[in-house]
């Protein structure tokens, strides 16, 4: 056990619709298993996040629908809040970046870098209509990518390759509005020095131990060609530029990937603040003790190993131009960057576009939550690209969750139940039952240290063959066939119901649904894993409503180690099944849909 404050910052999910199963085994179902490990472990867990809502491809749904930025932000921030809560996602706070709260905080983060002199005004060229000179937003303006040669591509970025752009950049550039051609003209913005910090993003970059080397690897790559990016956009929705002439001004806000990492940092204010305790942020943000893991898909790492910690050493006066930090005070980098690969889709590349995805809502509508998170965990893009099948998906749902750990679960507390109706009476144990028992209260040293370093795939592996052993004792043993020997038959079910419970907690972090459910099988009473909560608040400084996740995860009974099993003689009720087997045809009907292109 330890008391170290651990913020757990995990990627923000982007509002212009509801998220696919390949967003959340990247960012969500990782973050998560490592929270709830730290919390078993008796660490102080920060998990934060929110809605991602600026930024040009939400105006542009907006355009299309006829209807305001907010409104697509709103519809789509509740959908994703109903997603993650269902998946048992354990945030702290999740929130959104619409908040006056994140606009305070973006706001403050751009004046400290200006403070600092890592954020300079440039003149560069802005588009405008030649025909009524206007200023033409990144967004209404398309033309072919001058990476990949995308012909879509627009203003600010291209959405085939995902690199970041300026209108300048793009071959042939046409409006949108109109399809004439745009006339560039002198328009002014704020850069982000990123020069003036490679050497102390290089420095920083050499101290961090244990990252996954292909993470480490791409993000020290990255400092060979640092140039300074645009703060700044031709843009009307966003954080406001908190300077005169520019605070009021209807075209010019911060760029939404800029105002979207200093997030983990408002969020944590805005916890703090909902907690009663304003100040609670800086134990997670200012302590030289505390730690910061942040999650994502490797398509983001550049924004969380570079441009986020860039932001920080600016604000705190630590790059090449030296400085003080901004009123916030000095604030931690990230202690690691833990980066997913990408899931693919019986073959095909996610998209929503093309309708090769299954979105977390109508995947948790036909089947439970433990069920996606235990294939996630197990068979998920952790080190390398990795695709999800229907075939696998069922496969490993029958055999490991049902076969292998609920049967175990089913057949033991049945046993007790029939036979004893309640937690049964040991006797003097055997080299089997002590070895048993051995392993499995053994295994939190093991399975611990991996999660610990996030070797997710490694540790549920283990609490896995945990769980084998258990089945492989039960089967020896056959309590079935003691019905003349009733003492050995009790010693036998209690050490296979202890194990049960050492097994329940191994695998807590990665299926808390199904472990409140073995807990009170058991004879447990009250909370064993905490399920997440909606709560619908307003916001601490303009009062709009929206709906928050959040939850009393200390509340939890479960640690992080061999707990004893209830009393002998606690009532057990007979079990019902706590996973569901799938039938063969869900593969060819979930198939079908997927070529029909949804439902
Ligand atoms: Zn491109």
């Amino acid at each position: 056990m330890s008391d170290r404050h651990i913020l757990t910052a995990v990627a923000w999910p982007y509002a212009n619709g509801p998220r696919h199963i390949g967003h959340v085994s990247g960012f969500g179902v990782p973050s998560d298993v490592f929270s709830r490990f730290q919390r078993m472990n008796g660490n102080r867990v920060l998990m934060v996040s929110g809605t991602d809502e600026h930024g040009t491809p939400i105006t542009v749904a907006a355009d299309a629908e006829g209807v305001t930025p907010r409104q697509i932000a709103d519809r789509n921030n509740r959908i994703i809040v109903d997603d993650l809560q269902s998946l048992g996602l354990s945030y702290d706070l999740f929130t959104r970046t619409t908040t006056a709260n994140h606009a305070a905080v973006s706001q403050e983060i751009f004046l400290g870098l200006l403070k600092n002199g890592y954020v300079f005004p440039k003149t560069t060229l802005g588009a405008i209509s030649p025909s009524t000179g206007r200023t033409l937003p990144d967004r209404y303006i398309e033309g072919t990518c001058p990476i990949c040669g995308y012909d879509g591509a627009r203003g600010d970025q291209c959405d085939n390759c995902g690199n970041q752009l300026d209108p300048t950049d793009l071959i042939n550039p046409v409006s949108k509005i109109n399809g004439e051609t745009p006339k560039f003209v002198e328009s002014e913005h704020y850069f982000l020095d990123l020069p003036a910090s490679t050497r102390a993003l290089g420095d920083w970059l050499a101290t961090r131990k244990n990252w996954r080397s292909n993470v480490l690897n791409f993000s020290v790559n990255l400092l060979e060609d640092l140039k300074p990016r645009s703060y700044t956009r031709d843009i009307d929705w966003g954080v406001a530029v908190p300077l005169d002439g520019w605070r009021d001004r209807p075209d010019k806000r911060i760029y939404v990937w800029f105002d979207a990492v200093v997030g983990y940092l408002s969020a944590s204010i805005e916890w703090a603040r909902r907690s009663g305790d304003p100040e609670a942020w800086r134990q997670w943000w200012q302590s030289p003790e505390s730690d910061a893991y942040y999650f994502m898909g490797k398509d983001n790492i550049v924004f969380h190993s570079e441009i986020w910690p860039a932001q920080l050493l600016g604000y705190n006066g630590e790059g090449d131009k030296g400085g003080s930090p901004g009123s916030l005070g000095r604030l931690n980098l990230p202690t690691e960057v833990v980066s997913s690969e990408f899931l693919t889709m019986e073959g095909r590349k996610f998209s929503s576009s093309r309708n090769v995805v299954i979105y977390v809502r109508d995947f948790l509508a036909r089947y439970d939550a433990d069920a996606l998170r235990y294939f996630i965990a197990v068979a998920g893009p952790e080190n390398q690209d990795t695709d999800f099948t229907w075939e696998q998906f069922r496969r490993r749902n029958n055999e490991e969750l049902v076969a292998g750990w609920g049967n175990l679960v089913n057949r033991s507390v049945s046993m007790a139940a029939k036979n004893v109706g309640g937690i049964p009476t040991p006797g003097e144990l055997t080299d089997a039952d002590r070895a048993l028992l051995a392993t499995t209260s053994g295994a939190f040293g093991q399975v611990g240290e991996l999660l610990s370093r996030n070797r997710q795939k490694a540790a549920i592996g283990e609490a896995m063959r945990v769980v084998s052993e258990a089945n492989k004792y039960l089967s020896d043993q056959a309590p079935w066939k003691l019905k003349e020997d009733p003492a050995r038959r009790d010693t036998v079910l209690h050490t296979a119901l202890q194990a049960i419970k050492d097994c329940n907690a191994l695998l807590t972090p990665f299926l808390p649904h199904s472990a409140q459910q073995v807990h009170e099988l058991l004879g447990g009473d009250g909370v064993w894993s905490v399920a997440p909560e909606i709560h619908e608040v307003t916001d601490l400084d303009d009062g709009s409503p929206y709906p928050i996740i959040t939850g009393p995860y200390d509340q939890g009974q479960a640690v992080w180690g061999s707990t004893p099993l209830a009393a002998p003689g606690t009532p057990l009720a007979p079990p019902t099944p706590i996973f569901t087997k799938l039938d063969e045809s869900i593969v060819a009907d979930e198939i079908r849909r997927l070529e029909e292109g949804g439902e």
